[in-house]
């Protein structure tokens, strides 16, 4: 009898990780996998520079503990690898008024545990932090029981928080990991912990104080001594007895046939391919799977109107002593004060083990939603004037002797308001419209790299269980 064949379309770490996880699954040779990347290489967002005596990211730099990521590693046998951050580097700040303020702490998510973390920031008027206190007497809020949609992330906070809290202090901080602007994206898609903040405790500054929502607001970061790179790598390498992996194969059309079957289509160097598939794994950015799967299911181009922001990481050297008159580990910049600059990070002090030779890195991540006129720009005019933004505000005076910049066109998934019911609507058709079809990425149920870990699990076993039935 034939082996089942399946086809997991896109090599960034959700692609990767499905094809490893079918691999646990099934009995060796009990399949066929045959993994297609667009592109010259397979990771997508996980790219380490190891040149020049340096291992630097210019994509995702670092993971937030979490189980799936933390498994994948170990059952990679990198766990040595790992690096976490020191509990010291947690040294934060806003730029305010052309200056960094420190981030009030302990603060959770934007919400700050304690009423006296409120009056002690400058970052706020005194009008604005009454405002704030009035959370404790704000009832909750019952759009859950009307037909209201969810709120945005930004009117929920702006509701128990008051505005100026919310546009001084939580918006530099929780817009920076999606590079997008609070008051468009959906409260339950990307920080859900906060609604059931309110429900649980109706005041959300009181909930932040309860241990329970403490641990699991706690982020603690590690990376990897070699680069993130190393997971792809590693993947890459376990993949080889299992899967044939072929880079430079956009996939460019899937169809059904009336037995179940799917033919998987892709061009490479202007010839095309047919594969004949029994199931599929879509783990491409949500445009491209929205129009390749809508002459499978009406619904899937939904997808298509998923939004992506691009996003630019800069890389820059300065000798050790040019930076020290700032004290700080990362400054996140607010949408007034730079037309693109994010959040400047002291990469050294954040990873100590990437200082070389007392040379040290800062990391400026550009680009945000509304804020994309660098993408018009030439390199040396956008590197020039980053310079420029870090010289002002980390007060260095020094020219950087290492500079890198690296586009990341449409780079990260907007997850607006209404994203999870768009996701399950979509998901919910696909089942009946195109069984064994499976969506799985940073677009649907989280854009980090552990989340995208979760994603690619999930999709294998759904691809497993479909593939055995
Ligand atoms: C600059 C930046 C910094 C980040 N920093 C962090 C961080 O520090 N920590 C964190 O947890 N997360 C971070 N993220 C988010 C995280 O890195 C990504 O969400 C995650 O890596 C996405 O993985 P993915 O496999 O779902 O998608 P991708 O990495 O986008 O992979 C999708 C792949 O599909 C391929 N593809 C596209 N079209 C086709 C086609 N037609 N046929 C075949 N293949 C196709 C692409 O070439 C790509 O390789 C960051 C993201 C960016 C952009």
């Amino acid at each position: 009898m034939k082996r089942p064949r399946v086809v997991i379309v896109g090599g960034g770490i959700t692609g990767l990780t499905a094809a490893y996880h079918m691999k646990q699954l099934f009995e060796r040779g009990a399949v066929e996998c045959i993994l297609l990347e667009g592109s010259s290489r397979v990771g997508g967002k996980i790219l380490t520079y190891r040149e020049d005596n340096l291992v630097l990211e210019l994509g995702a730099d670092s993971v937030v503990e979490h189980m799936a990521a933390h498994d994948l590693i170990r059952n990679l046998g990198v766990q040595a690898e790992i690096v976490p951050s020191p509990a010291d580097a947690e040294h934060s700040y806003i730029l305010s008024e052309k200056r960094p303020v420190p981030v009030p702490a302990p603060l959770y998510f934007g919400i700050p545990a304690d009423w006296r973390v409120v009056w002690r920031t400058p970052l706020v008027s005194p009008k604005g932090k009454w405002r704030v206190m009035l959370d404790y007497l704000a009832p909750r809020s019952n759009h859950e029981s009307t037909d209201d949609p969810e709120p945005s992330l930004g009117a929920f906070l702006r509701r128990r928080l008051g505005d100026e809290w919310t546009t001084e202090v939580c918006e530099p901080l929780l817009s920076a990991a999606f590079a997008a602007n609070l008051d468009d994206l959906g409260l339950s898609a990307t920080y859900p912990e906060l609604s059931q903040l309110e429900t649980r405790y109706r005041s959300v500054l009181h909930g932040a104080r309860q241990t329970e929502f403490k641990d699991r607001f706690q982020r603690h970061l590690l990376t990897l001594r070699n680069g993130m790179q190393t997971v792809t790598e590693r993947l890459f390498d376990e993949l080889r007895d299992f899967a044939d992996i072929r880079t430079d194969s956009p996939v460019t059309k899937i169809q059904r046939f009336e037995n179940g079957q799917y033919t998987v289509e892709t061009s490479v160097r202007d010839t095309t391919e047919v594969i004949l598939a029994d199931a599929v794994v879509v783990a491409a950015p949500a445009p491209v799977a929205g129009q390749l799967l809508c002459s499978l299911s009406a619904k899937a181009a939904k997808l298509s109107a998923i939004r992506y922001v691009s996003t630019g990481t800069v890389l820059l050297g300065y000798p050790a002593e040019t930076v020290m008159g700032f004290p700080g580990t990362e400054v996140f910049v607010p949408p007034s004060a730079s037309a693109y600059v994010t959040k400047i990070t002291v990469t050294s002090r954040r990873w100590p083990h990437l200082t070389r030779d007392e040379r040290i890195i800062v990391r400026v991540d550009v680009g945000r939603r509304g804020q994309q006129d660098w993408l018009g720009m030439e390199d040396t005019n956008l590197l020039a004037s980053i310079e420029d933004n870090v010289q002002r505000i980390l007060g260095i005076s020094a020219k950087p002797w290492f500079r890198k910049l690296t586009r990341w066109e449409k780079g990260i998934p907007q997850y607006e308001v209404g994203h999870l019911a768009l996701v399950a609507e979509v998901e919910e058709h696909l089942k009946v419209d195109a069984p064994g079809v499976f969506l799985a990425g940073a677009a649907y149920h989280g854009i980090t790299v552990p989340e995208c870990v979760q994603s690619g699990l999930l999709a294998a076993e759904k691809t497993a269980a479909w593939v055995k039935a």
